[in-house]
């Protein structure tokens, strides 16, 4: 078999004003990289199948950023599958778009449940902990309440 499955890395950034939040990869691509990540749909996703705003706009209304539509998250077995619209996630069509098809479609990500919680944790946890140790001026986005990093996830106690 071929390649079944996506890599999702989440990284923590610090910019130079001030700013600390996260960045996505897939397959160690840029997911989204003019738009916020909002670490509580990201954190949610990882519970469990629903639709979320994993990427929002620096303001916290994802319209803002051209995002009309969340990206619909599926869990099967033991697979996290991302459907996301293309006409929103722009930046994932113009990696994959190779037939110059400009219609709008579903992109699809698959991710293994236990490589994606363990990325969303490890990011989440040291949010966490480098909020706690400085002060910063903006947390993702505008607005984003950091005490949901405090909650635990699906395996907070397995370490
Ligand atoms: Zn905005």
């Amino acid at each position: 078999m071929s390649q079944t499955f996506n890599q999702l890395r989440v990284d923590v950034v610090e910019e130079k004003d001030d700013w600390i939040g996260l960045r996505i990869f897939v397959d160690g691509w840029p997911f989204g990289p003019k738009a916020c990540v909002d670490p509580a749909d990201l954190r949610e996703s990882a519970f469990g199948s629903g639709k979320y705003y994993i990427l929002t706009c620096g303001c916290g209304t994802p319209e803002c950023a051209d995002i009309e539509d969340p990206i619909i998250v599926r869990y099967e077995d033991r697979w996290v599958i991302w459907d996301c619209d293309d006409r929103y996630y722009p930046y994932i069509a113009d990696r994959n778009d190779i037939n110059g098809d400009v219609s709008p479609k579903f992109i699809r990500y698959r991710f293994l449940w236990d490589e994606y919680e363990r990325s969303v944790r490890k990011a989440l946890f040291t949010l966490r902990e480098k909020i706690k140790a400085k002060k910063y001026e903006g947390i993702a986005w505008y607005g984003f309440n950091p005490a949901i990093l405090d909650e635990l996830m699906p395996r907070e106690n397995e370490q």
